[in-house]
């Protein structure tokens, strides 16, 4: 199909970009991974399309002070073999590589995955389970909102109208810890009907830090915190695995209902806890 008409721009700076969306009738666009189909079937008909391809800056993957920066405009294929993701927080860069095929990976960004909040996409499981800032740019300045109360709903955020996404703050993961992210890939999509995201830090034969975050399951990624707890109070993986998604709502579909996606996040969370173990130092 065709879309709607609309009128295209492209903008040299972000405040240019903010000037151009604050009458309301425009959307960004990212890498059009998401867009471009809903605008086709007419399920977006967006007056005027604000490109941020041109913006500069928006791309950098940067490392200061303990914490690492990503562009909003970076594309998941750039964050997959980005030197600094792979060396500070290699969660992200293995969600990222775990996301479609190489075509989506190419054109796709993190900011446009974040502000479309599919409840099945990859990033956030990470993001949650790394405790991720979003930092978002308006015409009134600049704020940050920690992952966990970014993703609202399904393809709901916290995001007010006119704000962007400039960037995602992530702090180092420590060398120590052990990380993996599990994912079960729908046949058709390639989307998560499940994924998760752990992170854990050993002390002695103990836990001292565990990290779960879900995507897939509900209408939102979340953290399962109950797990995180029973880890860090010496319980077992599979005795922590058993009560992730306890209490959270479910999604279901003609491929699988809440109840079976409940289970894969706990089986996965299972192998996830174990695997990441196996890794911690
Ligand atoms: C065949 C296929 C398979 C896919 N498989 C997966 C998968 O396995 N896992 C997965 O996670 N995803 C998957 N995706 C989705 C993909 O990751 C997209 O890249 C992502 O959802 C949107 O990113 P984008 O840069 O293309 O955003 P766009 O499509 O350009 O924009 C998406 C939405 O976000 C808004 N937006 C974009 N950037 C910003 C910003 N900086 N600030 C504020 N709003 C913004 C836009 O206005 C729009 O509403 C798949 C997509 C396709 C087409």
């Amino acid at each position: 199909m065709i879309s709607n008409a609309f009128s295209y721009h492209t903008p040299e700076t972000l405040e240019e970009a903010l000037a151009m969306l604050e009458d309301g009738g425009g959307k960004i666009l990212a890498g059009g991974m998401s867009l471009i189909p809903l605008m086709k079937l007419r399920l977006a008909s967006p007056e005027s399309v604000v490109d941020l391809r041109r913006i500069p800056g928006l791309k950098a993957i940067t490392e200061e002070g303990g914490a690492v920066r990503i562009g909003a405009m970076a594309t998941h294929h750039e964050i997959e073999i980005s030197p600094v993701i792979r060396g500070k927080c290699p969660l992200l860069g293995e969600a990222a590589s775990a996301i479609g095929d190489i075509q989506v990976r190419n054109m796709g960004t993190i900011g446009g995955s974040v502000a479309h909040a599919d409840p099945a996409a990859d990033y956030p499981a990470a993001l949650v389970a790394l405790e991720a800032r979003i930092r978002l740019r308006s015409a009134n300045g600049e704020r940050t909102v920690e992952a966990s109360e970014f993703f609202v709903d399904a393809f709901t955020t916290a995001m007010e109208a006119g704000e962007i996404v400039v960037a995602i703050e992530v702090k180092e993961e420590e060398a120590s810890e052990g990380f993996k992210y599990e994912k079960v890939a729908h046949p058709a999509s390639g989307f998560p009907v499940v994924g998760v995201a752990v992170r854990v830090k050993k002390s002695g034969a103990g836990i001292a830090m565990a990290r779960i975050g879900v995507t897939g399951m509900g209408p939102h990624a979340f953290r399962a915190r109950n797990a995180e707890a029973l880890l860090e109070g010496g319980a077992g993986a599979a005795a922590a695995a058993a009560v992730v998604g306890e209490g959270e709502e479910t999604n279901s579909d003609l491929y699988a209902s809440g109840e079976y996606r409940r289970h894969l996040a706990r089986v996965h969370a299972g192998r996830a806890i174990a695997a990441a173990l196996t890794r911690a130092l």
